[in-house]
């Protein structure tokens, strides 16, 4: 049975839908790469303002980061919303793969829903907050470049995420589904390294290659390997190695992430690659300067969150499909095969998993089961859980078995079957926030979870003091 504040906030959200709908699918058709989503920020943010949230734009030194506000005193409940895109997953809204755009950049991790589901929830409680003399604070957060720039860590930085009591998010996906694995910590990090040039055959004594030192840098992480964490992860690319084979390069620049399941072993191995780094340097004769990108914290679950998201999908229940759609989302799984498909779903160790090869959009609400389980990405969510309770749960978005990060997610994201999976999301946000709202029991317990995950252990930033966004990098450097 649902109380009559949250009847009448998914009344609200039915009543509005096409406004949500229009507004993710603006965001979609904007795809802005993570910190130059000005346009989306700029939509997003005046839905709210003209709703009467408060809004602070530009937070944290980050241009498309805003912070809205309705309400006064505790509790203080957080709802996130994304909205950067990604390059390489342009497409059409066909369920055949035909790219949209020549710059390549498209919503592959449906960040438009992602962005909008949060706003809808958090207009919806707004609404009836008024009506029904509902104390609190409801905060929505506009985190920008979730995907390449971790926003929300330079957002925690800068205390934007205090006295907040707990944050809900929305994530697109393939399952209704509360999850409780904790993701990686890492480091993304650059090295330069500057030699001297010279002709390569005629007086290579007087060069000094850069990129020699990149290739024994690369080397000693690769003997390393065997010296960590077996969960570690330890990936480059070289981004500058030289201009031409006769030249000795006096520039050359590698790009490294660094994961391990846990904060302090991200720490570890990072101090050893500095080494690692400087010999590279030392043996080369060159000099080698760092530049520190980003950096997360691994996820802290909430199971006390799970459970009340669970519950609540299940009391509103989850979108019906049109035939229309079914074949869209039956065409679209053509592309997937049996075997990948078979893959993913054992990879998600999900309770009687064989089952579910022959099914294409889930409408189910399983029980979270993979707590203890560490899933092999990293996002920033994970700091934002270390500040106060946190859940962020998908719903069914694309069909079952569809990878992430995909040309298929981004056909989905902005037809029909983004959009039922958008409504049904803000619906589940506005329900929940209600009960934390109206409920402290359901608080109490998520911060008594909360202090025995967090028991003996600090946050404190991953990013170095000097460190600043990086909000320039999609332009190209030499
Ligand atoms: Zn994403």
């Amino acid at each position: 049975m649902l109380e009559k504040a949250t009847t009448q906030a998914l009344k609200w959200i039915e009543e509005n839908k096409f406004l949500l709908i229009e507004a993710s699918d603006k965001v979609w058709e904007f795809s802005e790469l993570g910190f130059l989503e000005f346009q989306s920020m700029k939509l997003l943010s005046s839905m709210l303002e003209k709703e009467g949230f408060q809004v602070e734009r530009g937070v944290a030194g980050l241009p498309t980061a805003f912070v809205a506000s309705w309400g006064s005193g505790k509790p203080v409940i957080g709802v996130m919303g994304e909205y950067d895109a990604l390059l390489g997953v342009s497409q059409k809204k066909t369920p055949v793969k035909e790219p949209l755009n020549i710059n390549g950049v498209g919503h592959g991790c449906g960040h438009n829903i992602h962005g909008v589901s949060g706003l809808g929830g958090s207009l919806a409680v707004k609404t009836v907050m008024g009506k029904a003399g509902i104390k609190g604070t409801v905060r929505f957060y506009g985190c920008p470049a979730e995907e390449s720039g971790s926003g929300k860590v330079w957002m925690v930085r800068a205390g934007v995420f205090n006295g907040v009591d707990a944050v809900l998010s929305h994530h697109p996906g393939a399952m209704n589904y509360g999850g409780l694995a904790s993701s990686l910590a890492n480091n993304s990090v650059k090295f330069h390294f500057y030699g001297k040039t010279s002709h390569a055959a005629a007086s290579p004594e007087q060069g000094r290659s850069a990129l020699d030192a990149v290739e024994l840098m690369n080397i000693g992480v690769n003997y390393l390997r065997e010296h960590v964490v077996q969960d570690a992860r330890m990936h480059y690319v070289i981004e500058s190695g030289g201009g031409q084979p006769n030249v000795v390069p006096d520039y050359a620049r590698s790009w490294y992430l660094i994961r391990a399941p846990e904060r302090d072993q991200v720490d570890n191995i990072y101090v050893r690659i500095l080494k690692i780094a400087e010999g590279a340097s030392l043996m080369t004769e060159t000099k080698m300067r760092v530049e520190f990108l980003k950096a997360v914290y691994n996820k802290l679950p909430s199971r006390a969150l799970s459970e009340m998201i669970t519950a609540n999908m299940r009391t509103i229940g989850a979108p019906e499909y049109t035939e229309e759609e079914l074949v869209f989302a039956a065409k679209l799984a053509e592309s997937i095969t049996p075997e990948a498909k078979r893959e993913t779903l054992r990879k998600s160790k999900r309770p009687e998993w064989e089952s579910l090869q022959s099914v294409l959009m889930d409408r189910s609400f399983p029980d979270a089961w993979d707590e203890g389980e560490v899933s092999h990405g990293s996002t920033d969510v994970s700091d934002v859980s270390w500040i106060a309770p946190t859940m962020e749960f998908s719903t069914a978005t694309w069909p079952l078995g569809t990878p992430g990060h995909s040309w298929m997610n981004t056909a989905c994201s902005g037809t029909p079957l983004g959009h039922k999976s958008l409504i049904f999301a803000s619906k589940v946000i506005a329900a929940t926030a209600l009960d934390l709202f109206t409920k402290p029991e359901y608080l109490n317990a998520a911060w008594s979870e909360h202090k025995n995950r967090t028991r003996g252990k600090t946050y404190s930033s991953p990013l170095p003091p000097e460190a600043k966004p990086p909000l320039d990098m999609w332009e190209k450097k030499n």
